[in-house]
């Protein structure tokens, strides 16, 4: 089957340029960055797709809304604008502004995991692993085991393991455990979604044992579109229908607003009981400022306000989700690995299938990242060996379960030929894959290697 494109439900109003250098000239740059591309200058990227994260485009509404944005210390209009938005489409009662993802985990996770020693998610994504270990608790993954199969067709491979999950509470203890986390869509895993019978089933185990809910809720549209695809009851449906259904009974959520709310700086938590919200503000307003404005200017409070709305927009869905769907077709038709189905916000390249003569411990991931650049000018990250580093106790590298070279699509920014670009760059490099050498490290910091480690092709 060819390749579907769904058009773009928008035009064009305002331009970056891009700056296109040579196969030489680029070769010359990588060199210099170390071969890390977190080193590039981003003037010398052509296709940047490091991130979807806060890398979105704004719409003509946001962008007056960043006019209009009201910069008052308190009460300002903005504010009661984002409330307003955020209750409606997310049906809780209370909502907390905080400047992004991460700062909503600094001051929720503490407070769920007070004297507790458990948090389990279908994934965690790292950050909010990091703030489950800061808070002294322990973070436990409980995916489906559907997801470790890149090969293998599974519509939710985002879901919790609801078997596993009981299992876990009663070798823990339910009294041990501060927080079930539902992360949608299933970012770790791929972006991959999570059904709403699979949200129910995992709420009322949690309620059954008197644990509270959380929704990680960074892609909650991405997640509603898959439901209304592949999920029969809601076929019929309205994305806001869905997204009510996600968060239905949920004791609270924290969000990334720049992910599907399509701003570049923001975040939410939100709740549904008083107590809980009267301890979230506090801290709020220690770490994050007054609670009108929790760390955000105005004008990004009213861009977020407009994009919480915008992003459920189906037409806009459809688009987003067929560019990601579009450039998995294309791979497949040429026949490059990648993790299957395709998720809501990136392709992930299977570099351990395409580079199968590189080991783990020479990076093919990274490798193929290299080469993604060399060959376009096209900026992806490794999620494999590279990333994950070495055991802290031996000081050996690990082995990943995966080589995922990530390509993450950002909002409304690239189009069908950018998408094509990508495509046919990584079909020429199948065609040599054999000839492709991997690194080896020769500078690296004790954590977090990935963003600074320095890096040498094997001769
Ligand atoms: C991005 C992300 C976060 C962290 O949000 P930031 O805005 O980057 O701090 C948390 N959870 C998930 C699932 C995410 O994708």
């Amino acid at each position: 089957m060819k390749p579907i494109y769904f058009p773009e439900p928008f035009r064009i109003k305002s331009v970056e340029p891009l700056k296109m250098l040579t196969r030489q000239e680029r070769e010359k740059k990588i060199a210099e960055a170390n071969y890390n591309v977190f080193y590039l200058a981003s003037r010398d990227v052509y296709i940047d797709l490091l991130t979807d994260s806060g890398t979105n485009a704004m719409s003509t509404n946001q962008w007056a809304g960043v006019m209009v944005g009201d910069e008052s210390y308190a009460g300002a209009e903005c504010y009661y604008h984002v409330q307003e938005n955020a209750q409606k489409i997310f049906g809780m009662p209370y909502i907390q502004l905080v400047h992004q993802g991460r700062a909503a985990e600094k001051v929720l996770l503490p407070i769920l995991l007070q004297g507790k020693k458990y948090a389990i998610a279908n994934m965690h994504f790292d950050t909010t692993r990091a703030h489950v270990e800061l808070s002294g608790a322990r973070a436990i993954d409980c995916v489906v085991p559907e997801a470790l199969d890149t090969t293998k067709y599974y519509d939710f491979k985002g879901n919790m393991d609801c078997d596993r999950l009981e299992q876990y509470i009663k070798e823990l203890g339910a009294d041990n455990i501060g927080v079930i986390i539902m992360t949608i869509t299933n970012n770790s895993a791929g972006g991959q979604p999570v059904s709403i019978e699979n949200i129910r089933k995992t709420r009322a185990i949690a309620k059954k044992h008197g644990i509270k809910f959380m929704i990680d809720a960074a892609r909650y549209a991405e997640n509603a579109y898959f439901v209304k695809q592949r999920e029969k009851e809601f076929q019929n449906k309205t994305i806001q229908e869905i997204i009510a259904a996600e968060f239905e009974g949920a004791d609270c959520f924290t969000m990334s607003a720049k992910k599907d709310a399509i701003v570049n700086m923001g975040g939410l938590i939100g709740c549904r009981d008083k107590a809980l919200f009267e301890l979230i503000k506090q801290r709020c307003i220690s770490f994050e400022g007054f609670i009108t404005y929790g760390g955000m200017s105005g004008r990004d409070i009213e861009a977020l306000a407009v994009g919480l709305e915008e992003g459920t927009s189906e037409d806009y869905l459809k688009y987003r989700i067929g560019q990601m769907q579009y450039l998995a077709g294309r791979l497949e038709e040429a026949g490059i690995p990648f993790q299957s189905p395709v998720g809501g916000h990136a392709v992930f390249v299977d570099a351990k299938k395409l580079l199968p003569h590189i080991p783990y411990y020479e990076f093919p991931a990274q490798a193929l990242c290299i080469e993604l650049y060399k060959e376009a000018g096209i900026r992806a990250c490794d999620i494999g060996s590279y990333m994950l580093g070495n055991d802290p106790d031996t000081g050996k590298q690990l082995e990943a379960d995966f080589e995922f070279s990530r390509l993450a699509i950002p909002r409304r920014v690239y189009t069908q030929s950018h998408l094509d670009v990508i495509a046919d760059a990584l079909i020429n490099i199948k065609e040599r894959a054999s000839t492709i050498k991997g690194y080896k490290i020769v500078e690296e910091p004790p954590i977090l290697r990935h963003f600074t480690a320095k890096l040498k092709p094997i001769s």
